[in-house]
């Protein structure tokens, strides 16, 4: 694989990624505007435990997008290095197949584990 094609992909998943970001922050300013309509203490009442949890769940979504943001930021060093692609303990090549399906992934499959 190119080194074109592999930053172009790893462009296009971070772009994907940052309107989850978007999207969550959005959700979770939602959730911030409704729990405060519903005036209420969030602990007892029972909407207010839905929507902390909802929040919980969409800030844990959004931490992962985060985390995923950094590994394609470090995937694109790795481009610009020349490193990308290569298993970071045997130094082999790592399928197509497998940069297809997870474009930052620093190991091959059996040092994946
Ligand atoms: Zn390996």
């Amino acid at each position: 694989m190119g080194t074109h094609e592999a930053e172009r992909r790893l462009r296009d998943r971070l772009a994907e990624v940052e309107a989850r970001i978007a999207a969550q922050r959005r959700t979770v300013e939602g959730i911030v505007e409704s729990s405060r309509d519903a005036n209420g203490d969030d602990e007892h009442d029972p909407e207010g435990a839905t929507l902390a949890w909802e929040r919980q769940q969409a800030a844990a979504l959004a931490d992962e997008a985060r985390a995923e943001r950094a590994q394609l930021l470090a995937a694109l060093d790795r481009v610009a290095a020349g490193t990308y692609g290569v298993c970071e303990v045997c130094g082999r090549p790592i399928p197509d197949g497998r940069l297809e399906a997870r474009p930052a992934a620093t190991r091959c499959v059996e040092h994946a584990r």
